[in-house]
Parts: C-alpha cells; structure tokens; sequence
C-alpha cells in the first residue's frame, strides 16, 4: 500500500501501536479531524509525504457521503467559469485516479452533463458564453436535440465537456475501511476541550502530535477555536429514483440534476436550506424535488432513498483554509460549500505547503481575509 514508512519505522506498525496501546502516550505528525472530502484530500497530501497521522470521525456530519458527486467547471446558472475550476480540476482527477488505484475501487465516472434549456433566449446565452476564453474548453458548441419521449426539452440542451461524477458515498466508506485496516482512524467525537499546549506541541488524551487539522464541515461550529469561522451552512436534499423507461447516461441539469447513478436509479437534487441545520430529511423537500423534476420527466418513477447533509458554505463562497491566530498548531480546512469535490484536493495542497514549506496561502481561501476585512 505504499508510502507508510516513518524514519524507517513502518506506518502500518506504528499506527498499530498507537492505537493498541492507547493506554500509553504515542507520538504522530497530525491529528486530523473529520473524514469527509477535505480530510480524505489532506491524509493522501500527508501519505504522500510520509506523515505519520490519526484521523478521529464520529458521522456527526453526513455531506461528503449523501453528495452528489459531481465535478464540473461550469456556474450552469450564470454560464461563467467556477473559481480556478482547471486547476482544481488539474489536482482533482489524478487524485482520485489514485485513489482508484490504490483502494481498488471505482469512483470517478465520466459524465455528459446536459443543460437543459428554457427559452431560445437560454440557447443565445449559453452561444454567448462559448465565445469567452475561459469557457471554451468546457462547453460544447453542438446544440443537443432532445430524442427521448420520457424527457421534455423542446428547446434542447448545451453540453458540458470534462464532466464527471466521484462516488463520494464509495469513496468515504472506502477510505474509513482502508484507514481502520492501517489502524489511524478512531470513530469518537473529538472533544476540544481535552486539548493541552505544551513545549510546542499538543497532547489530546493520549496522542501528542507537532498539528492538529480540523476539516469537520458544518461540525466546526461546535470547535472551540474555529467556531468564530463565518461558516453559514446550506441544508440540501437528494432523493434517488428508479425509472425504468428513462435509459439516460448523461446528467440532465433544469429546475433540479437528474444523475444516473447505474440501475435504471437516478439521483434527483439538491434543495438549499440556509434555516434548517440537521441531517434529517423532510417531506418539505422531497414534494420541491419531485415538483421540479416532473416538470421535465414525463415517465413513471417511484421514490426508493432520500438523504439530507448540510454543505459548509460561506458568504463569499470561497473556502476557510488557515492556521488559527494563537495557537499555532491549529488548523482549519473548511468552507467547501457545494462543490467540495473539486476544491478539496486543491486547498488541501494549499495547506500542506503552507504547514510544511511556508508557502503562502491564496489570500482568496485564507481565513485571515475576514479578520484584515474588520480591521480595514
Ligand atoms: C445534498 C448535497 C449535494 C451535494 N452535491 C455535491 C456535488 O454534486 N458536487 C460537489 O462537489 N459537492 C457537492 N456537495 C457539497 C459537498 O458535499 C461538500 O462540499 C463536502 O462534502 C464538504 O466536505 P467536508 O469534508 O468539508 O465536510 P463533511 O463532509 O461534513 O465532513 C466532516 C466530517 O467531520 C466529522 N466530524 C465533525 N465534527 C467532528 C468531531 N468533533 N469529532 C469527530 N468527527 C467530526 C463528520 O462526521 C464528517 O464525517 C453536496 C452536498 C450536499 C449536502
């Protein structure tokens, strides 16, 4: 499995230790909490550099695995180009091609993502949009002609090239397993307050470690030293659907996404919830989702899952990444808000450069901004 040895100690061996002989004090690199998307990109920057790590998930937040998965460079909305989509894009795949690899998984499906269009005005616009330079990679200049009598589309569709689809369900499961088996993940809650400084390092129960990660999503909120962050949260819902008539392999994007997801099942979201914070599905928004899909799915489907998780947004919409003001081997990796597929293996180097080499964070994601925001 790879990069798992530490001053040619074995990580495997060590990371046994740790967590056999919990009784007695052991030493790593990093303590990382949470084990959704940011976290999973942050461990592999920590495997690849030989960091000796222990990652604590208690499922309090359940984001990463009811998301939708989808990567995909385009505001389908606005037709702009999403913040550094190449770069993160550049970062993203071979990430999760190696993820792929080395778990023996699959979990990145190419996908066509069709936007369906409302009015020739939408069709002009999206004509418009190829012309500028940071689009013209992503968006196909083809009109799509709707053919199949399950969807109406009369106006047709615009295509969204470099598309996919990350098994983010698979993938969280996937990587927990992998971690239990090297024996560095630990399913409790961390509780903050059982954290002590000392001689430049931090001590948690038994672990003493040089830097402590928190990547624990919307559950930041409940972090001692990081629930000052201007995290907002969006609730978002998604149901699946069986539809046997449908035969669809491209992502259909209206009103709401229509993903297959293999099966004749199709994930059906998401709904935006800034009130609501919990995890619980509500028929509230399962009656939206179905209203709006069945404004462009004319065959029959039944409801077979629905799941709910809150997204870690921010008003700016741009990632909360930094080291915190006084102690400083504290470490927030947040604020992926609705696209932490593609953002998590870009801020995750951010960090890991910033801890190890003393790059300088993008001021763009670095949670400074809002303390330099006051002060101006
Ligand atoms: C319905 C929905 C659809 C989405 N669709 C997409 C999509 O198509 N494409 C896309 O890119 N993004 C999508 N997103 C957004 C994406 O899911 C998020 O950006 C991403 O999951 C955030 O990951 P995270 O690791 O920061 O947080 P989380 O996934 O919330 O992970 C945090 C982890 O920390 C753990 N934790 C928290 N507190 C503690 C503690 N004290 N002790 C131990 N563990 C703790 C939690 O249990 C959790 O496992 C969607 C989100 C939702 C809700």
């Amino acid at each position: 499995m790879g990069v798992f040895c530490v001053k040619n100690t074995c990580y495997f061996e060590r990371s046994l230790e740790i967590v056999a002989n919990f009784a007695t004090m052991k030493e790593v690199d990093y303590i990382v909490v949470g084990c959704g998307l940011a976290s999973i990109a942050f461990c592999e920057q920590l495997r690849a550099h030989n960091k000796l790590f222990v990652v604590f998930d208690d499922g309090s937040q359940q984001s990463s695995i009811v998301a939708a998965g989808l990567y995909n460079p385009v505001i389908l909305k606005r037709f702009s180009e999403v913040w550094k989509a190449k770069e993160q894009l550049r970062l993203a795949l071979p990430l999760y091609q190696k993820i792929e690899k080395e778990l023996d998984i699959k979990i990145d499906y190419k996908l066509r993502i069709l936007r369906r269009f409302t009015s020739i005005q939408e069709q002009n616009k999206w004509f418009s949009a190829i012309d500028k330079p940071s689009l013209e990679t992503f968006l196909s200049t083809q009109l799509v002609k709707n053919s199949n009598s399950e969807i109406e589309a009369p106006f047709g569709f615009g295509e969204v090239l470099h598309a996919g689809r990350i098994d983010t369900e698979k993938l969280i499961t996937s990587y927990k397993a992998f971690l239990k088996q090297k024996d560095c993940l630990i399913e409790d809650t961390f509780h903050y307050n059982k954290i002590q400084f000392e001689n430049g390092i931090v001590q948690y129960k038994n672990l003493k470690a040089s830097q402590i990660i928190f990547a624990e999503g919307f559950g930041v909120k409940q972090n001692l030293y990081f629930n000052h962050i201007p995290l907002t949260g969006s609730k978002g819902e998604i149901l699946t659907i069986k539809a046997p008539n449908l035969k669809i392999d491209f992502a259909i994007k209206s009103s709401v996404f229509v993903i297959p997801i293999g099966d004749d099942l199709y994930n059906v979201g998401a709904t935006y919830d800034n009130e609501d914070k919990s995890n619980t599905p509500t028929e509230k928004a399962k009656e939206e989702l179905l209203l709006k899909v069945k404004n462009f799915i004319k065959g029959e489907f039944k409801v077979v899952n629905h799941v709910a998780g809150v997204r870690p947004t921010v008003k700016d919409r741009r990632p909360l990444v930094g080291r915190h003001s006084e102690q400083k081997n504290l470490y927030v990796l947040n604020g992926l808000g609705t696209r932490g597929v593609m953002i998590a293996p870009y801020v995750a180097n951010q960090l890991f450069q910033y801890i190890e080499n003393d790059k300088t964070l993008d001021a763009e994601i670095n949670i400074n901004r809002f303390d330099l925001m006051i002060m101006s």
